[in-house]
């Protein structure tokens, strides 16, 4: 087939990898090469990231800038500490590079319509979305993120700081010599002050300023996935885990669907909605936060419910879950203003 994926992020960039041999592939990117920046804070895990990039004949241990041992999650009045089971950060930007090395791409071209003389389009434009309707009630948490070089750092781990009704959090990712992705993303729009306040506190030197929303509406409100001959992978159909904004991974597992379903859009559909269904009970959980305030009491169920998720998935999140760290994480979020 001829396939046009548009949008070269981390799901175009593996796709492109992934079917190059048997098909007639071509990227198309909206950003100059020299310009091109994966805007995310490059955390994943590890024993899943492993698999995905052997796949596509790489070696994820060569991508990675820093293994964690724990999160640090700051709870306002107290440090509370997760084990992790690998959580790291990778060089996100090398990795999709070397996802495209031997493949054509196009930068610089941004697209907006169906390109002509293509069998199938794939839009894996991201939060864009920009050639599949637009999801109607589209849930999204707008983000800050600086590249920061501290000589003193002030934690050598990950670390987060919840936001109140968990509308989001402030993240503090370890690239490997003293460099940190720092930022925030807040649903109620307190992220950029929050993450000056702990530049300011904490000192470092601001290397870098980005920052882009992410959607956290899930795959079963983003349908239609595809339209005539154009289908999404990625985030354009809300592959984003809506508790954590972790959607390197989820996009991964969307795209190996389509490389699985290439011939059938309607089974990729059925394939995404049932891989993806936990990820509506997650989204039920914060939308009801940010709608009406967390309330345990009323929503004890959803929460039970994503934990045995976690809980039995820990390799997958690279952290662990257990019911103690859940509690804390979201009585702190409760009472935090
Ligand atoms: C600040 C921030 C931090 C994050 N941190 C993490 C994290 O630590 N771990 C994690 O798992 N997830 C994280 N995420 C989420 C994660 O980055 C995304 O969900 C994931 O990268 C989605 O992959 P994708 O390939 O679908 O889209 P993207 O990686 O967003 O790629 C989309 C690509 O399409 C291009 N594009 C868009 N429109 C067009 C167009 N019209 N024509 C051509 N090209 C176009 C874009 O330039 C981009 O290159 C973070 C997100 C943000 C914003």
């Amino acid at each position: 087939m001829k396939i046009a994926v548009v949008g070269v992020g981390v799901a175009g960039s593996y796709l492109l990898s992934r079917l190059r041999d048997e098909h007639n592939i071509e990227g198309f990117e909206m950003f100059d090469r020299s310009r091109y920046f994966p805007i995310c804070a490059w955390g994943t895990s590890k024993n899943v990231m492993k698999d995905f990039a052997k796949k596509v004949g790489l070696n994820f241990e060569e991508y990675i800038l820093h293994t964690g041992r724990e999160m640090i999650v700051d709870l306002g009045r107290e440090l509370h500490y997760i084990r992790l089971r690998g959580l790291c950060t990778f060089d996100k930007k090398k990795f999709e590079e070397d996802l495209i090395k031997d493949c054509k791409v196009r930068f610089g071209m941004r697209v907006s319509s169906v390109l002509d003389g293509y069998d199938l389009i794939i839009d894996s434009t991201g939060f864009n979305r920009s050639l599949l309707p637009k999801v109607r009630n589209d849930y999204f948490i707008p983000t800050v993120e600086y590249r920061v070089k501290f000589s003193n750092p002030p934690f050598d781990d990950f670390y987060i700081k919840p936001f109140r009704e968990l509308s989001g959090y402030l993240w503090y990712f370890p690239l490997g010599g003293n460099m940190y992705n720092v930022g925030a993303g807040d649903y109620f729009k307190r992220h950029c002050r929050v993450l000056d306040e702990f530049i300011k506190k904490y000192g470092g030197e601001v290397l870098m300023k980005i920052g882009r929303p992410v959607r956290i509406t899930p795959p079963l409100y983003c349908q239609p996935f595809y339209f005539g001959n154009i289908v999404g992978v990625g985030e354009s159909i809300g592959t984003v885990y809506p508790m954590l904004g972790e959607g390197i991974i989820p996009s991964l597992y969307s795209a190996e669907t389509l490389v699985k379903n290439l011939d059938s859009f309607e089974r990729y559909s059925k394939a995404i909605l049932k891989m993806f269904k936990p990820y509506v009970t997650v989204f039920e959980f914060i939308r009801r936060g940010l709608t009406s305030g967390l309330n345990l009491k009323r929503d004890w169920i959803l929460l039970f419910k994503i934990y045995l998720h976690m809980r039995f998935r820990e390799d997958r999140y690279g952290i662990q879950a257990r019911i103690r760290d859940f509690s804390k994480v979201i009585n702190a979020a409760r009472r935090r203003t």
